[in-house]
Protein backbone atom coordinates (compact mmCIF):
# COMPACT_ATOMS: atom_id res chain seq x y z
CA UNK A 1 0.00 0.00 0.00
CA UNK A 2 1.66 3.55 -0.81
CA UNK A 3 0.74 6.73 -2.03
CA UNK A 4 2.81 9.40 -4.46
CA UNK A 5 3.01 12.00 -6.20
CA UNK A 6 3.90 12.10 -9.78
CA UNK A 7 4.24 15.42 -11.43
CA UNK A 8 1.63 16.94 -14.10
CA UNK A 9 3.12 20.11 -15.12
CA UNK A 10 5.90 22.89 -13.69
CA UNK A 11 6.54 25.91 -15.22
CA UNK A 12 9.09 28.47 -14.31
CA UNK A 13 7.83 31.95 -14.14
CA UNK A 14 9.19 35.24 -14.67
CA UNK A 15 6.82 37.18 -11.94
CA UNK A 16 8.75 38.89 -8.73
CA UNK A 17 8.95 36.80 -5.84
CA UNK A 18 6.75 38.50 -3.25
CA UNK A 19 9.04 37.47 -0.33
CA UNK A 20 12.56 38.62 -2.19
CA UNK A 21 11.67 40.64 -5.26
CA UNK A 22 13.55 38.17 -7.21
CA UNK A 23 12.32 37.57 -11.00
CA UNK A 24 14.02 33.94 -11.23
CA UNK A 25 13.52 31.81 -8.38
CA UNK A 26 9.29 31.18 -8.90
CA UNK A 27 8.65 28.05 -10.53
CA UNK A 28 4.67 26.42 -10.22
CA UNK A 29 4.92 22.79 -9.53
CA UNK A 30 1.14 20.83 -9.91
CA UNK A 31 0.89 17.56 -8.97
CA UNK A 32 -1.35 14.72 -8.05
CA UNK A 33 -1.56 11.78 -5.35
CA UNK A 34 -1.55 8.43 -6.24
CA UNK A 35 -3.16 5.67 -4.08
CA UNK A 36 -1.80 2.09 -4.79
CA UNK A 37 -1.96 -1.50 -3.32
CA UNK A 38 -2.07 -4.51 -4.44
CA UNK A 39 -4.98 -4.71 -6.11
CA UNK A 40 -5.95 -1.50 -7.45
CA UNK A 41 -4.38 2.03 -8.63
CA UNK A 42 -6.65 5.07 -7.58
CA UNK A 43 -5.47 9.33 -8.29
CA UNK A 44 -6.95 11.35 -6.22
CA UNK A 45 -9.19 14.15 -7.40
CA UNK A 46 -7.24 16.95 -5.91
CA UNK A 47 -4.43 18.66 -7.91
CA UNK A 48 -1.49 20.31 -5.36
CA UNK A 49 -0.48 23.17 -6.54
CA UNK A 50 2.63 25.13 -5.26
CA UNK A 51 4.35 28.07 -6.56
CA UNK A 52 8.28 27.37 -4.73
CA UNK A 53 10.67 29.87 -4.74
CA UNK A 54 13.85 28.74 -5.03
CA UNK A 55 15.72 32.16 -4.92
CA UNK A 56 15.02 32.26 -1.20
CA UNK A 57 13.76 28.71 -1.01
CA UNK A 58 10.35 28.58 0.50
CA UNK A 59 7.00 27.73 -0.56
CA UNK A 60 5.11 30.84 -2.01
CA UNK A 61 1.16 31.30 -0.69
CA UNK A 62 -1.33 32.26 -2.59
CA UNK A 63 -2.11 34.90 0.01
CA UNK A 64 0.75 36.89 -0.96
CA UNK A 65 0.84 36.19 -4.93
CA UNK A 66 0.20 39.90 -6.93
CA UNK A 67 -2.28 39.60 -9.54
CA UNK A 68 0.20 39.19 -12.40
CA UNK A 69 0.87 35.63 -10.52
CA UNK A 70 -2.58 34.31 -10.52
CA UNK A 71 -2.62 35.43 -13.75
CA UNK A 72 0.12 32.79 -15.20
CA UNK A 73 -1.19 30.64 -12.49
CA UNK A 74 -4.70 30.95 -14.60
CA UNK A 75 -2.68 29.87 -17.59
CA UNK A 76 -1.05 26.81 -16.17
CA UNK A 77 -3.43 25.70 -14.54
CA UNK A 78 -5.39 24.75 -17.71
CA UNK A 79 -1.60 22.83 -18.86
CA UNK A 80 -1.72 20.07 -16.38
CA UNK A 81 -4.59 18.13 -17.19
CA UNK A 82 -5.15 15.56 -14.12
CA UNK A 83 -5.41 12.03 -14.48
CA UNK A 84 -8.68 10.06 -14.02
CA UNK A 85 -9.51 9.66 -10.50
CA UNK A 86 -11.30 6.31 -11.57
CA UNK A 87 -9.94 3.39 -9.93
CA UNK A 88 -8.15 0.39 -11.94
CA UNK A 89 -8.10 -2.79 -10.94
CA UNK A 90 -4.38 -4.97 -11.07
CA UNK A 91 -4.40 -8.19 -13.34
CA UNK A 92 -4.24 -9.92 -9.69
CA UNK A 93 -8.19 -8.57 -9.25
CA UNK A 94 -9.32 -9.87 -12.01
CA UNK A 95 -7.85 -13.17 -11.92
CA UNK A 96 -9.32 -13.25 -7.99
CA UNK A 97 -12.75 -12.31 -9.14
CA UNK A 98 -12.50 -14.95 -12.48
CA UNK A 99 -11.39 -17.39 -9.97
CA UNK A 100 -14.51 -16.15 -7.58
CA UNK A 101 -16.92 -16.07 -10.36
CA UNK A 102 -16.23 -19.96 -11.16
CA UNK A 103 -15.79 -21.16 -7.71
CA UNK A 104 -19.55 -19.61 -7.46
CA UNK A 105 -20.16 -21.80 -10.33
CA UNK A 106 -18.88 -24.97 -9.49
CA UNK A 107 -20.43 -24.63 -6.30
CA UNK A 108 -24.41 -23.69 -8.48
CA UNK A 109 -23.52 -26.61 -10.68
CA UNK A 110 -23.20 -28.93 -7.47
CA UNK A 111 -26.15 -27.60 -5.49
CA UNK A 112 -28.62 -28.22 -8.45
CA UNK A 113 -27.11 -31.42 -9.89
CA UNK A 114 -28.05 -33.64 -6.62
ZN1 LIG B 1 11.80 34.44 -3.31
Amino acid sequence: MSLHKYVLHTAKINNNCPECYSKEGLEFTFEQENFENRFYTKAKKAVIETLYCHNCNQQVFPVTWTEDIERVYDYHRKLAKPKSSVMKLKPITYIILLFDAITVGLIIYYLSNR
